[in-house]
């Protein structure tokens, strides 16, 4: 039986991921189930799954969760430490689904341990990129991607020679507000930011979709999973949301992956990696669906986007600011303090300001100096939103 514990279990990602493993219960050992509020669902599936300990990521939330779980014999535990002790559990497979920053310290206990981990938490690899692959080679640990985009291009890749690659084409739904008039977005509430067209995902990613800070941070995470240059990523929209990404090599072939709207294709692609099993997911019709297009993100729509290339030629730590600027603008937001387009003027405020001042930026990438430099850029932020705020 294969040892496996899921971090954000309760979130979109960690159910879809639990929906495949109660499918062949046998084949797994849970270790650890973790996640924040929702300590109902938390309790349930700890139950259900049999896993030896819950963690909640809130200490005020342990006496709820301790009732839950009340006679089951798991282990209830509560708070940043427990959640990274949780990961240092000895387990073969981990899924990194906690939303933001929050999931770097398990993440990289989980691979100190030597699991795989599988990240569908991307902005783990914006803001610590270098010090997740460094931790993952200097501990015979390995990474399998689970955004969809790069599970499509990594099945792109099997076989394939990385030299022989020209390009890698990711693609981007556009969001809720891709078909908008411009001078609208200034009002888009955060109801309507939090509908996605085409997937059904937890709410922080799907209003990072209509702003595309979500296809921002693929960008770069396409940087550093795949080691390709800047220039080399591509971002396309295609509204159907079928075509997942393209590898483009150098005798000029382009290889899509295409696949039903659905993660739990890539989530059970890297659980049963190297091999590829059954999966309950729905299976194209072509002629059904009749076309698919394409068009090329407009800048305008999108200033998100360029801020990604941007962060990627300051390099350094400018990741860990650009994740945590995106996080505290997407926080002020959903709260009602700054408007839709915002968020963008924020996150390129506090870029400028890391880039023209003294800020460590090319200190070594340490989980320290990646905390560091997280909260000066959420305190930038803060400060930055001061002046939206009447
Ligand atoms: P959700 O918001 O649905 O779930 C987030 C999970 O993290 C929940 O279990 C939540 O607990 C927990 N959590 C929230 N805050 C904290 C915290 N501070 N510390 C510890 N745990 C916390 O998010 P998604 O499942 O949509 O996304 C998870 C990750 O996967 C994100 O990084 C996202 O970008 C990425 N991703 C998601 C996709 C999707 O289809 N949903 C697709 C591709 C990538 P609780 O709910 O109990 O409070
Ligand atoms: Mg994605």
């Amino acid at each position: 039986m294969r040892k496996i514990s899921i971090f954000g279990a309760t979130g979109s990602i960690g159910q879809n991921t639990i929906d495949l493993i109660r499918r062949a219960p046998g084949d797994y050992n849970v270790v650890a189930l973790t996640g924040g509020a929702n300590i109902a669902q938390l309790a349930q599936d700890a139950r259900a799954l049999r896993a030896d300990i819950a963690v909640t990521a809130y200490d005020d939330k342990l006496p709820e969760l301790r009732a839950a779980l009340d006679g089951s014999g798991i282990v209830a535990a509560a708070g940043q430490a427990a959640l990274v002790e949780a990961a240092s559990r000895p387990a073969d497979w981990v899924m990194s689904a906690i939303v933001g920053a929050a999931g770097l310290a398990p993440g990289l206990e989980a691979l100190k341990q030597g699991a795989t981990l599988s990240l569908a938490n991307k902005e783990l690899l914006v803001c610590a990129g270098a010090l997740l692959l460094e931790t993952a080679r200097s501990h015979n640990a390995r990474l399998l991607p689970v955004d969809s985009e790069h599970s499509a291009v990594f099945q792109g890749l099997v076989g394939e020679d990385i030299a022989a690659v020209e390009r890698v084409v990711i693609t981007a739904s556009g969001g809720a507000f891709r078909d908008w008039p411009l001078e609208q977005l200034k009002t888009a509430t955060v109801a309507q930011a939090s509908s996605h067209p085409n997937w059904d995902m937890g709410q922080r990613i799907t209003i990072d979709s209509a702003s595309m800070f979500n296809k921002a941070l693929e960008v770069i995470e396409t940087r550093e999973f795949f080691r390709v240059d800047p220039d080399q990523i591509e971002v396309v929209v295609h509204p159907e949301s079928i075509v997942h990404a393209l590898v483009g090599f150098r005798d000029g072939a382009l290889m899509a992956h295409l696949g039903a709207p659905d993660m739990r294709h890539a989530i059970g692609y890297a659980l049963h990696w190297p091999e590829r099993r059954e999966l309950p997911v729905e299976r194209l019709d072509l002629a059904r669906l009749a076309q698919l297009t394409f068009r090329a993100p407009d800048p305008a729509r999108y200033p998100a986007l360029r801020l990604a290339y941007d962060v990627m030629a300051r390099g350094g730590l400018m990741g860990a600011v650009f994740n945590a600027a995106k996080e505290r603008a997407l926080d002020h937001f959903i709260a009602g303090r700054i408007g839709f387009l915002d968020m963008a003027e924020v996150v390129a405020r506090v870029l400028d300001q890391f880039d023209s001042a003294d800020r460590g930026l090319d200190e070594a990438m340490t989980l320290d100096t990646v905390r560091r430099t997280d909260h000066l850029a959420r305190m930038d932020a803060d400060n930055e939103i001061l002046k939206y705020v009447r």
